[in-house]
């Protein structure tokens, strides 16, 4: 069963992923918790290029297929191996977040990303997405107050709010299109009760 987070930056996904990776540690459960970019040695070096060369001039679209690449070694590496010995994968974003934030955010088009998503998933895709679903207003306000605790900030982390309405309307966007999967619950409740949400969801697929 594979499960990806997704959400505007200070949304809560670690916290829900902390959660709920002590949730199946509580249920017996075999489960991989990993992230993209930066899930396998291959994507610590992408992320290390997209996020701590400042100098480094990286075009929209080259900046898309970097974060293309990361998830192609992560799905054949680390996903598609871990889903086949049967254990649950917990991914920090997924391919939802290309679509959000290069497709429509950044205006490289979401079927464009979408397409290249699919050749390096192979096809495949999360059984169940969350979105965290914050006020952009509040976007500013969380990752400003937790910036002297993050070691590196994305280029977009200072964005404007117009930025992230746009991200925030393309994931509405995805989760309308793909009501199966994709799940969107309020991120400004209580961190317990969203996780109580979460463990609602995911509970009857795991009792196999
Ligand atoms: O979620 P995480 O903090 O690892 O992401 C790092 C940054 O990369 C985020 O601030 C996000 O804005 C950006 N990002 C992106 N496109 C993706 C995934 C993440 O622009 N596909
Ligand atoms: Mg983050």
């Amino acid at each position: 069963y594979f499960i990806s987070f997704e959400g505007l930056d200070g949304a809560g996904k670690t916290t829900q992923i902390e959660l709920l990776a002590g949730w199946l540690e509580q249920q017996g459960m075999a489960y991989v918790r990993t992230c993209e970019p930066g899930g396998t040695p291959l994507g610590i070096e992408i992320r290390r290029l997209l996020f701590h060369q400042p100098e480094l001039t990286i075009t929209p679209l080259a900046e898309a297929f970097l974060f293309q690449a990361d998830r192609a070694q992560h799905f054949q590496t680390r996903i598609l191996p871990a889903l086949a010995a049967g254990k649950v994968v917990i991914s920090d974003r997924c391919f939802d977040s290309s679509i959000a934030y290069q497709g429509a955010a950044q205006g490289l088009g979401t079927e464009l990303i979408a397409q290249l998503s699919h050749i390096a998933t192979q096809g495949h895709a999360p059984d169940l997405t969350i979105f965290l679903d914050l006020d952009p207003a509040l976007v500013h306000k969380r990752t400003s107050a937790s910036d002297g605790r993050r070691e590196e900030q994305s280029r977009f982390d200072r964005a404007s709010e117009q930025f992230h309405i746009r991200l925030r309307q393309a994931f509405l966007e995805l989760a309308q299109a793909n009501p199966q999967r994709i799940k969107v619950i309020d991120a400004a409740q209580p961190a317990e009760r969203i996780h109580q949400n979460i463990v609602d969801l995911i509970k009857p697929h795991l009792n196999q």
